[in-house]
């Protein structure tokens, strides 16, 4: 935990903070956990700390160990999640400072997104966590589920 660690977030409970100033490029942290074949279940919180690696295999991260698992998600994120093998690195899409929170697009499909609001702040944001392709997507959904006037 040298070069980030948790703080509370502006954009939701606890998030994750650079201690020291990233280059574009960097990897950041490690998203670490055990490797299962099974969707990983919601902890007490309900709260679900995974990562998808590739069709029916996650990284399950709830460890205490997997810092990474407190970064948020943005749509307008200053980090990616990048897969390499069977590890996750956080990598940084800008040069980031000491201080800033690293996040970035948890790339949730419309069904997931439809379940979880988006406080990030960012110009854009749909209002919802969704992965950047879609997120025209949401906003077609919502204006068929608006009233007509
Ligand atoms: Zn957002």
């Amino acid at each position: 935990m040298n070069n980030v660690e948790p703080r509370p977030s502006a954009i939701h409970g606890i998030g994750l903070f650079a201690t020291r100033d990233f280059t574009k490029g960097e990897h950041v942290v490690q998203y670490t956990g055990v490797i299962v074949h099974t969707p990983p279940q919601p902890d007490e919180n309900g709260l679900i700390h995974a990562m998808e690696l590739d069709v029916g295999r996650w990284i399950d991260g709830c460890g205490q160990e997997n810092v990474a698992r407190h970064a948020n998600h943005s749509c307008e994120p200053n980090a990616e999640s990048q897969p390499d093998g069977d590890i996750i690195q956080i990598v940084a899409l800008r040069d980031i400072s000491s201080g800033e929170e690293i996040t970035f697009d948890y790339g949730y499909n419309l069904c997931a997104a439809l379940s979880h609001p988006c406080r990030c702040g960012a110009k854009g944001c749909p209002g919802r966590i969704v992965a950047t392709p879609l997120r025209t997507g949401i906003w077609k959904h919502f204006r068929i589920g608006r009233a007509r006037d």
